[in-house]
């Protein structure tokens, strides 16, 4: 279903996102948490793409998977960096066989190995939506397209105006929806909601969530999500854990369930879990959210 259907009412919506796993057993176990989290009737879900290709065949093979599998709607992510005009379309006319509806279209970062930008033929995401937008005007397959938003800035960005321009940009070439970064505190994402439409920017933005479940996973995510600011209040909650794993992963869920309740009096469009591949954060947070008769 294309993307302006699925989030035509302002009914929020629910989304979860999985990366493609690396063994059998891990994708076992994926398929595991697919199914646990279906009862919650997500929207979509999203399935990353590693910067540079690196990810390519297994983010398809997932993508083909889901489609085929669950009959969820499947949203592949396509980062640009680094590729071809002809390395995206031929990604495109096979989303497009498989019936695959729309893509989030993603600049991506540098791969850590090559530590400079590797040339290609998009410079930014951007240049990704035109040709999308192209390449379905050409095919007659009307791919839906998402891109990201930073409520907290971007960190290559140099300022925060420009951080709106650039953005804007992306939603002129041609994108249907946004979809934020994680993000700790609320007041950032509301900040951002109001900045887009003084932009001129009226899209649904879906927000971005991701429990903290360990200490080892903060750091990783701090990598992954550069920017992002970790407030004291989940700092402070996560200190007096003092090490214990099991009362890590209850602040965790603590922290996300309250943001998540007040985003939904907030009339959050959609809020997008950054899942991890494993269902039992979200499952907790949608049942303290009250959604437990799902559960
Ligand atoms: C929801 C979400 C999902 C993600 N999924 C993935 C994934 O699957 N795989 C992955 O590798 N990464 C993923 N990322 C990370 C993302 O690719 C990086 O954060 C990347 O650095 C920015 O991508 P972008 O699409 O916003 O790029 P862009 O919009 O191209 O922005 C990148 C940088 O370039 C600057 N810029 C943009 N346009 C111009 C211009 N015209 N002139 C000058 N500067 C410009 C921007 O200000 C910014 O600093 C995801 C991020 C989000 C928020």
């Amino acid at each position: 279903m294309h993307i302006r259907e699925i989030l035509a009412d302002r009914e929020t919506k629910f989304s979860f996102e999985y990366f493609p796993p690396k063994t059998s057993a891990a994708e076992d176990a994926l398929f595991h948490a697919v199914a646990d989290l279906q009862r919650f009737d997500p929207a979509f879900v999203s399935v990353t793409y590693g910067a540079g290709g690196t990810t390519r065949e297994a983010t398809r093979g997932l993508v083909h998977r889901l489609t085929h599998e669950t009959k969820i709607n499947t949203i592949p992510h396509l980062t640009c960096i680094g590729h071809s005009h002809r390395d995206v379309e031929e990604l495109l006319e096979k989303y497009a066989e498989i019936g695959v509806s729309n893509i989030l279209a993603l600049r991506g970062d540098p791969p850590q190995k090559v530590g400079k930008i590797v040339q290609g033929d998009f410079p930014h995401a951007s240049d990704l939506v035109r040709f999308i937008r192209r390449f379905s005007e050409r095919n007659g397959h009307d791919f839906g397209i998402g891109v990201a938003g930073f409520p907290e800035g971007h960190p290559g960005t140099p300022n925060r105006i420009m951080e709106m321009e650039l953005l804007k940009a992306k939603v002129d070439e041609g994108a249907d929806y946004i979809c934020t970064q994680l993000f700790f505190d609320n007041h950032d994402f509301y900040d951002f909601r109001d900045r887009c439409e003084m932009t001129g920017i009226d899209l649904p933005i879906l927000a971005g969530i991701m429990p903290v479940t360990c200490i080892t996973g903060l750091h990783r995510m701090a990598e992954l999500a550069a920017g992002a600011r970790f407030p004291a209040k989940l700092m402070r909650a996560l200190a007096r854990a003092n090490g214990d794993s099991e009362a890590v992963r209850r602040i965790g869920i603590h922290y996300a369930t309250a943001q998540c309740a007040d985003l939904l009096n907030h009339d959050v469009r959609g809020i997008h879990f950054y899942t991890l591949n494993q269902s039992s954060s979200t499952t907790e947070i949608f049942r303290n959210l009250g959604n437990g008769a799902l559960v």
